[in-house]
């Protein structure tokens, strides 16, 4: 396997999977440049001596061309972060793509349009992976995001790069970085896993059960638990149908010594409104008509404890709804701990959509070990998967 580091890119064309899957307003202005900030390392490092040919999905254009989903959106913002013209082809396949990188000189940046807007792309179509190939020398891949997926860009097209195929930066680290969680673990490891649903988390619960030392539960999903405890939960966010689920978590977390902890206070209110009337109480009696939406001081100052005495801290999902001022202090106080925690010495990783978002929004994005940028991609590679777009780099 090649690396990129100290891969001679003089006088060749690499072929970048990148994911520049970013969101934009109404007037198509980028609202967060996080994905494209990332990927300027792989290619600055390429641009030095070759040329660099961008390749990325955007949104679900389900094989449909869609101007809004378009790449050009992202064209003259990524030319500022690079300093360099970027020029876009019209189309990821085809006779204007072929031009374009065939007339590149080193230095210069081809961006192709969005390769969702063909079918083969998710379907991971070996033609459609053999004419991307055949634009360019070298392959790197820098998608973590979508490294759990076996689509023409980020596997499929692996296999036409036998001796000239890497990681991108980000790949490279993200893989460092999680192992240090999953592999070469300092203890005691503690995990807070909050958010919505225990639905879209059971999964990365049930493997966290076999590594953690502690498992913090809080968010909206932890009224499912408590629900299953036989708490009054009132009109709180609850899961019915996973009440004997949860029941199951806390029975391999006591045959796997993992100490399980739930809020035990919480701010209510009597609507999910900023607005609404709230008061502090003890998380399995609120009274009918009042939901939860935060932990309470007892519990935020509980977790901070387990915090403090961690030497590895993994964080996913919010414990409240930080998104609104009312309902975001347990989330803050336990981000703020976080940080102090890892002044410290404690390694934090920071992996899911919504603690990402609020690690940002409490200006603490440079206070933690590493954030993760793969949802999906980091779980898979936490429960011990193999991801097919790692694989395909790894293997010959
Ligand atoms: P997830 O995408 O599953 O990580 O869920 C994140 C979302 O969970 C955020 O938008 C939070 O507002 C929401 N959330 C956190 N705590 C609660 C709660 N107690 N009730 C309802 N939603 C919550």
């Amino acid at each position: 396997m090649q690396q990129i580091s100290n891969y001679d890119f003089t006088n060749k064309k690499a072929l970048i999977r990148v994911d520049f899957n970013v969101p934009v307003n109404d007037q198509f202005e980028i609202t967060d440049d996080t994905r494209i900030r990332a990927a300027i390392p792989t290619i600055k490092k390429v641009l030095k001596t070759g040329s660099a040919i961008l390749m990325s999905h955007r949104g679900r254009p389900k094989g449909e061309h869609s101007d809004k989903l378009s790449l050009k959106h992202v064209v003259s913002h990524l030319s500022v972060l690079l300093g360099v013209k970027v020029i876009l082809a019209d189309d990821c396949i085809g006779e204007d793509a072929k031009n374009k990188a065939a007339n590149l000189k080193s230095g210069e940046v081809l961006l192709l349009e969005n390769l969702r807007f063909y079918k083969e792309e998710k379907k991971g179509d070996e033609n459609f992976a053999k004419e991307l190939a055949s634009l360019a020398d070298v392959y790197i891949n820098d998608a973590f995001g979508t490294a759990h997926r076996a689509h023409a860009s980020t596997t499929i097209i692996a296999k036409f790069f036998p001796n000239d195929k890497m990681f991108g930066y980000i790949i490279e680290s993200e893989i460092k970085n999680i192992d240090k969680v999953v592999k070469d673990t300092k203890r005691p490891l503690t995990a807070i896993i909050g958010g919505s649903k225990v639905s879209s988390k059971i999964t990365i619960i049930e493997n966290l059960l076999t590594k953690v030392d502690n498992l913090i539960i809080g968010g909206g999903m932890a009224y499912t638990f408590v629900k299953a405890n036989g708490g009054k939960i009132g009109s709180s966010m609850v899961e019915l149908d996973k009440l004997d689920l949860v029941l199951n978590i806390y029975e391999i977390a006591e045959k796997n010594n993992v100490k399980l902890f739930l809020p035990i206070d919480n701010i209510i209110a009597d609507k999910f409104d900023n607005d609404a009337n709230t008061q502090s109480c003890d998380i399995d009696q609120i009274p009918d008509g009042w939901l939860g939406l935060d932990i309470g001081e007892k519990s935020t100052q509980n977790f901070i404890n387990i915090i403090n005495d961690s030497k590895t801290i993994l964080w996913n999902g919010p414990v409240g709804v930080f998104e609104m001022s009312s309902f975001e202090k347990g989330t803050k106080k336990l981000a703020e701990a976080i940080a102090e925690a890892t002044k410290k010495g404690v390694f934090s990783l920071i992996g899911g959509g919504d603690s990402v978002a609020a690690i940002s929004k409490y200006n603490l994005t440079d206070k933690v070990s590493y954030i993760s940028t793969g949802g999906g991609a980091l779980l898979e590679y936490m429960e011990g998967k193999k991801l097919p777009g790692i694989e395909a780099i790894l293997n010959d």
